[in-house]
C-alpha cells in the first residue's frame, strides 16, 4: 500500500527553492512525448547550471590558449583563470596551499596517481592495503594492481549488515603492516556517510596513509581536508555541477613533495637532459602535458555556484528528500531498500541517494519502465560488484538526488515504481510446466 504523501513528511524549510531549476535548462524538457524529465541519476554525473556552461563559453570564446607556456595575452589570461580555479578548489576543500591541489582527469585518475606514485615508492611484499566492502571499483582496482606489482596484501575491513563502517572495525583491521587505508567518504550505492575523520586518525596513528574517495561527498557536503586530517582525497568535477574531464587530487604537501611523478611529459619537468630529467615543483610535477584547461575553469565556476547556495543547505535539502523517499519507497510491496535507514540512524547517516531491489522485475527492467514515465535512474552494480556480492544481489536500482531535485520528483519515482510492481505482482497462478525440448 502506498500511503498518500503529506506535507508533514518533509520539513519545507530544509528544501531549496525550486526556482533554482531555472539555472538548469536541460531539466526543463519532456521526454517520450509529454513526460516531464525526472532526472534522478546525479550520482553518475550531475547536470550543470548555465553559469558553468557560460564560464566554458567565455573561456573558449575570449580567453583560451595553452597555459603556463606562451608569453602572450591570451596565454596569460588562460593561465590566470586556470590558477584561479585551483585557488577556488583549495578554498572549497580547506587545503593549506594551492600546491596541494593537482588537477587530474577525475577521481579514477587521482586514485591511480596515488597508487602508482606513492604506492610503488613505498610498498613492499607483505605490506597491507586496507579497503572497505563498499568501495567503487576505482578505489579497488588500482590497489589490486599495486598489490600485484609489489606483493602487498589486500585486506577488507568489516561492514555492518545495514552498510555502515564503524570506527571500531578499523581498530581490528589495522596493524603495523598496514600502509594504506583507502575508503570512500560516501558510498555511491548505499548512500552511507562514513566517519572520515575517525578513520583517517586511526590510519595516521598506525603510520598508514589515508586515501579518501570523495567522489560522492564533495558535491553534497562541506569538505575540509585539514579538519578531517586526511592524506589524500580525490573527486570529480562532473558530479558537482562541473564539466567532465577534470578532477582533483588533494595530497598533503610533504607527501606530494616526496612522491616521484607518475606521468612523464611536458610541463612536469624542471629540466630535461639527453637521458634524464629533473621534475618540476608542485603541483606541475603531477600535471604532465596540456591539462584540462577549460574544464578546470568550469570546475571553478561550479564551486562558485555551489558555495553561493551553501554546501550545508544542499546537504539539508538532500537529507530531507532521502528521508521522504525512504518512507515512500518502504511502502512498496516487495521492495528492499539498501544501506542504513535514516529513520533509525538519523539523516546524517546518508547522502542524497536511495538504492533498492524489487523482488520483481529485474533492476534493468525497472530502469527501463521508469524511463518510459520520464524517470531517469541507474540500474546495475554501480561499479561496486564486491558490495553487491556481499549483499547477495547481482544488481540494484539507484535514484540519486541533487540540489535541483524536488519532492514532486520523488513522488514521480515512487508512483512509477508502485505501478511497475503492480504490473509484476505475483498472480498466485501456477505456470504451465515447460515440456521437454521447449
Ligand atoms: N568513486 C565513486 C564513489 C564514484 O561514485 C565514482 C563515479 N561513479 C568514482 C569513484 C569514479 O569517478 P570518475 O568516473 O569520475 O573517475
Amino acid at each position: 500500500m502506498v500511503h498518500p504523501p503529506t506535507i508533514a513528511d518533509v520539513n519545507e524549510a530544509d528544501l531549496l527553492p525550486e526556482s533554482l531549476r531555472e539555472d538548469f535548462p536541460i531539466l526543463q524538457q519532456t521526454v517520450h512525448g509529454d513526460k516531464p524529465l525526472v532526472f534522478l541519476d546525479s550520482a553518475a554525473s550531475s547536470q550543470r547550471p548555465r553559469q558553468v556552461t557560460q564560464a566554458l563559453v567565455d573561456c573558449y570564446e575570449q580567453d583560451y590558449a595553452n597555459v603556463h607556456r606562451g608569453i602572450h595575452v591570451l596565454s596569460e589570461r588562460a593561465t590566470d583563470a586556470y590558477e584561479l580555479a585551483r585557488a577556488k578548489v583549495r578554498d572549497f576543500i580547506g587545503a593549506e596551499h594551492s600546491r596541494e591541489v593537482v588537477f587530474t582527469a577525475g577521481t579514477t585518475a587521482s586514485i591511480n596517481t596515488v597508487a602508482r606514485s606513492w604506492g610503488d615508492a613505498n610498498l613492499a611484499a607483505g605490506d597491507e592495503i586496507l579497503v572497505t566492502p563498499m568501495e567503487h571499483h576505482s578505489n579497488l582496482v588500482p590497489w589490486f594492481q599495486l598489490a600485484e606489482r609489489t606483493g602487498a596484501v589486500i585486506k577488507h575491513v568489516a561492514m555492518t549488515d545495514d552498510g555502515r563502517l564503524l570506527p571500531e572495525a578499523f581498530d581490528e583491521a589495522i596493524n603495523e603492516r598496514t600502509k594504506v587505508v583507502a575508503f570512500t567518504a560516501v558510498s555511491n550505492t548505499l548512500g552511507t556517510v562514513n566517519p572520515v575523520k575517525e578513520i583517517a586518525a586511526k590510519a595516521r596513528a598506525a603510520g598508514a596513509i589515508s586515501v579518501v574517495d570523495a567522489a560522492q561527498s564533495a558535491p553534497h557536503m562541506t569538505t575540509d581536508v585539514r579538519q578531517l586530517g586526511v592524506d589524500f582525497l580525490a573527486f570529480s568535477a562532473h558530479k558537482l555541477c562541473g564539466p567532465s574531464g577534470v578532477g582533483v587530487l588533494y595530497g598533503r604537501e610533504a607527501l606530494l613533495e616526496a612522491m616521484p611523478p607518475f606521468l612523464g611529459g611536458g610541463s612536469m619537468i624542471n629540466r630535461v637532459y639527453d637521458d634524464h630529467f629533473t621534475p618540476a615543483g608542485l603541483p606541475a610535477k603531477f600535471e604532465a602535458g596540456t591539462p584540462p584547461i577549460a574544464p578546470a575553469i568550469g570546475l571553478g565556476a561550479a564551486i562558485d555556484y555551489l558555495q553561493a547556495i551553501g554546501l550545508g543547505r544542499i546537504h539539508a535539502h538532500e537529507a530531507a528528500l532521502v528521508g521522504y523517499a525512504w518512507r515512500r519507497l518502504a511502502d512498496i510491496e516487495g521492495l528492499r531498500l539498501l544501506g542504513p535507514s535514516p529513520l533509525e540512524h538519523g539523516p546524517e547517516v546518508r547522502a542524497g541517494l536511495v538504492s533498492f531491489v524489487l523482488d520483481r522485475p529485474h533492476a534493468h527492467d525497472i530502469a527501463q519502465l521508469l524511463d518510459r514515465d520520464g524517470v531517469a535512474v541507474r540500474a546495475g552494480h554501480h561499479c561496486t560488484q564486491p558490495l553487491h556480492d556481499r549483499l547477495g544481489i547481482t544488481a540494484s536500482t539507484r535514484a540519486s538526488f541533487y540540489l535541483y531535485t524536488t519532492r514532486g520528483e520523488v513522488d514521480a519515482l515512487a508512483d512509477s515504481l508502485a505501478t511497475v510492481r503492480e504490473k509484476f505482482r505475483p498472480t498466485g497462478r501456477k505456470r504451465k510446466p515447460r515440456s521437454a525440448g521447449e
